[in-house]
């Protein structure tokens, strides 16, 4: 007679996951935010439809893949006139040989809840090296080779672990576009709030990169949080690389970067 079941039991390990995990995620929101030194991201690649084309297209990532990303928050806090110069350090982690935890497709506050804690612990067995990740942002890069009329599934930014998930098309002209996700996840990491308006486009104001244009359309640049460049109040297009896309003065109150 089986007495404790899996399902009785997977309820009790979350919970004992959930009072692990408190301690440490509240060090690593006040420590992520802090700015005194640069944020240390690792972006770990995962070949996650196990295709040869993915493989090869990993192979070709390396750190520098990233240094765009370290070169706009820099730019970023000039503008902002942040005390930190240079916010972030993006470096490439090694493979991850397994796929994280699918977002639920209800995404009711408990099954969230759950999905969140088992992401935590999927992240806990697949980080594959021990440095320290207090002070760190770990962004999972599931790349696909995907068909062209399908949309991949949702990345997110998780403040609670400082973790990323990322769903990317492993091709080397998606790789400008591929860091303008990342930056968007990293940033919900340090707190930064989405900025779509119902119909998935740029809320006017805060999803624009400078609401204060005159005339208002078209924008030159997209907002971080939106990733879309408006030309009108009802149309925008979406931004193909870092150099079009800059963070706005409530994103950049959201991470902290104002006293
Ligand atoms: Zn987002």
């Amino acid at each position: 007679m089986t007495i404790l079941s899996f399902d009785f039991l997977r309820p009790l390990l979350l919970l004992c996951v959930l009072f692990a995990v408190g301690g440490i995620t509240a060090h690593q929101i006040v420590y992520s935010r802090s700015w005194h030194q640069p944020l240390d991201v690792v972006v770990y690649p995962i070949n996650a439809d196990k295709s040869i084309d993915t493989h090869n297209y990993i192979n070709t990532l390396s750190s520098d893949t990233f240094t765009e990303i370290n070169d706009w928050f820099t730019a970023e806090a000039r503008r902002h006139k942040a005390a930190i110069p240079q916010p972030v350090h993006v470096s490439l982690g090694k493979r991850v040989k397994s796929v994280p935890p699918p977002l639920p497709v209800d995404q009711g506050v408990l099954r969230t809840i759950m999905w969140s804690l088992q992401l935590r612990y999927w992240v806990f067995r697949n980080t594959p090296d021990d440095d320290s990740n207090l002070r760190r942002v770990r962004v999972f890069v599931a790349y696909y080779q995907g068909d062209d009329d399908k949309p991949l599934a949702h990345s997110v930014g998780l403040q609670r672990g400082l973790i990323g998930v990322v769903n990317a098309f492993g091709h080397s002209e998606q790789t400008k576009q591929n860091n303008i996700v990342i930056t968007h996840e990293i940033l919900h990491t340090v707190g930064a709030s989405d900025k779509y308006n119902f119909f998935g486009g740029p809320d006017f104001p805060h999803g624009y990169a400078n609401p204060h244009r005159q005339p208002l359309h078209p924008q030159r640049y997209a907002e971080i949080m939106v990733g879309r460049i408006p030309t009108s109040p009802y149309s925008s297009y979406m931004a193909t690389s870092l150099k079009s896309v800059r963070m706005n003065a409530l994103t950049a109150s959201e991470i902290a970067w104002y006293d």
